[in-house]
């Protein structure tokens, strides 16, 4: 299974899609970040992707 990611652009801190796309909006779990990630941010493609094969994602 392809695994999607999105990488925190402040602190590399590496979250998987499923968690930003349950939520649509999170707060980066990185220490001391307080950067908001945002499914949206992912590339088109890959949000495609995700939303196409989301059963698969669940976990
Ligand atoms: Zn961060």
């Amino acid at each position: 299974m392809r695994i999607i990611t999105h990488t925190c652009t402040q602190c590399g801190t590496v979250v998987s899609a499923n968690e930003l796309e349950s939520s649509r909006v999170m707060k980066c779990p990185g220490l001391s970040c307080d950067n908001v990630l945002r499914f949206a941010e992912l590339p088109e493609e890959e949000r495609r992707f995700f939303l196409e094969h989301a059963d698969q994602y669940e976990l």
